[in-house]
């Protein structure tokens, strides 16, 4: 992928030559400047001096941000939804912060437009997943800026992209952008505890806050960096399984173990198991159109003949055994055509002598969309067929969740994304982990997650793991990106729109 060179393709506000207004874009602004009414309807968008600025205002926030340890559980978010808060209040932007248990916070904040169109959400989890900072080369909670990069838990899942949506946020207001929809900025607790009073308890309680809403934005996309300076994959989320975690009990009779009871119910789990490890490997492969699609979308980019075909007509691919094979030796691509099952944990005696009372297996299922999570229990129970083991799901479960490709927001990732790098692909890979999404999908609201920030399979190695940590040039791109995906969409006016940047990835 060729570098792109710097180009303003900001549209100039005509008759205006000078065009750059006051008040400064790049923060903290908080001095009221006087302005007339002339010199108002002269401020537009950023220009491109101003977004080195803006990119260095994002590093200092997201570091400060990183040094809030919201690391869940506890999560503590009410911390960082302070200080969210006050960075906000300091623009002049009202925040409301939820308190739906001690220490637990959701933070909304809503900017207004003309009504003529309905909202956009800008949607954040602030809670982030433990860390093992034995493995860390950094204090995973001191915001350092070493080397190029901002370093610290949640840096990428997802304190980075909170702060891109901030930033948008922030510059739309300085640049006072007249827009069309109002856009919510919405923090969340407990997105990775997967339960408990974030988005889904804010969605219960709160709903009519965002209920009006047309779109919003989450994380859950991936646009990948091609290590040449380029970005050539830009995927888009609107779809992804769902979570359907199983606790499997077996009871039997306790006894020593010198002498071995009938109905150990260790042996009895163990056998159970095995029938289900086995039918891993062979549950149904279901093309879903999204997956369909997806695959017809790679084919164009394909180098391999082969793939190539297999990819164009993925259903037709999976009637030849040597293509299923090839395709689902590929993880990524496996767990996009079936149900999975994981069996990711075990629990029998403590101690090596005793026959427990009780044995215990916990099962990781992710079902497509459109799989309904009582028949795929149905039929689980048939492949174990033993009465004596009993199955639980662990929490709520719901049926996946789509949202359209074709709308307004959609095409304004794509013009983004596109004006930055035309030749790169832009598709909709169905997601085989969850996020919040669902709670809004299920409420019409057509859900995308997009990644601002082009990483490479090195760059992404942090999420949930040791040393996680954004690039600066990654952050100064996804800041923009934001910005100018959420203008093409919210702000009626060419003015705002920005075009591709100078940052080499
Ligand atoms: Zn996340």
């Amino acid at each position: 992928m060729h570098r792109i060179g710097i180009v303003a393709l900001v549209v100039l506000v005509a008759g205006c030559a000078a065009r750059r207004p006051m008040p400064p874009l790049a923060g903290p602004s908080s001095a009221p400047v006087m302005e007339t009414p002339d010199r108002v309807a002269l401020i537009a968008a950023p220009v491109e001096g101003d977004w080195k600025a803006l990119g260095d205002e994002a590093t200092a926030l997201l570091s400060q941000y990183l040094r809030i340890n919201t690391t869940n559980p506890p999560g503590n978010e009410i911390v960082a939804a302070r200080w969210l808060a006050r960075v906000l209040q300091h623009e002049g932007i009202e925040a409301r912060i939820f308190e739906p248990a001690p220490g637990k916070a959701n933070l909304y904040a809503r900017l207004a437009g003309d009504g003529s169109a309905r909202p956009i959400i800008l949607l954040n989890h602030m809670d982030v997943v433990l860390v093992s900072p034995e493995f860390w080369t950094v204090d995973p909670f001191a915001g350092v800026i070493k080397d190029g990069y901002v370093w610290g838990r949640g840096a990428l899942d997802m304190k980075g992209e909170g702060i891109a949506q901030l930033m948008t946020l922030l510059i739309l207001k300085r640049a006072r952008v007249p827009l069309k929809r109002d856009v919510i900025f919405l923090a969340t607790a407990d997105e990775e505890i997967g339960a408990g009073v974030g988005a889904a308890w804010f969605v219960e309680h709160h709903g009519d806050l965002i209920r009006d809403a047309e779109f919003l934005l989450n994380e859950g996309g991936t646009t990948r960096a091609n290590g040449r300076g380029g970005v050539d994959y830009y995927g888009v989320g609107t779809t992804e399984k769902s979570p359907f975690w199983l606790d499997i009990t077996v009871r039997g009779t306790a006894g020593h173990g010198s002498r071995p009871t009938p109905d150990n119910p260790v042996h009895r789990l163990v056998r159970a198991l095995d029938r289900i490890a086995s039918w891993s490997g062979r549950t149904p492969l279901v093309v879903t159109p999204a997956v369909e699609r997806y695959f017809r979308d790679l084919a164009t980019i394909e180098r391999d003949s082969t793939q190539r075909s297999w990819f164009a007509d993925i259903r037709s691919a999976l009637r030849d055994s040597v293509a299923v094979r090839s395709i689902t030796g590929d993880l990524a691509y496996n767990a996009l055509l079936r149900n999975t099952i994981s069996i990711t944990g075990l629990k029998g005696s403590d101690k090596t002598n005793v026959i427990p009372p009780v044995a215990t297996a916990v099962v990781d299922v992710r079902l497509l969309p459109g799989q309904e999570p009582a028949a795929f229990l149905a039929e689980l129970v048939r492949v174990v067929a033993d009465t004596a083991v009993t199955f639980r799901p662990q929490g709520p479960s719901w049926p996946a969740t789509e949202s359209p490709a074709d709308t307004e927001l959609f095409r304004a990732i794509v013009a983004a994304a596109h004006a930055r790098h035309p030749d790169a692909l832009v598709t909709t890979p169905m997601l085989a982990g969850f996020t919040d999404s669902h709670y809004f999908r299920r409420m019409g609201i057509a859900s995308y997650g997009i990644a601002p920030f082009p990483l490479t399979q090195s760059d992404s190695r942090g999420v949930h793991g040791n040393d996680e940590r954004i690039s600066v040039a990654a952050l100064r791109f996804g800041v923009r990106f934001y910005y100018d995906v959420v203008a093409r969409v919210a702000a009626p006016k060419a003015s705002t729109i920005v075009g591709p940047h100078d940052e080499r990835l």
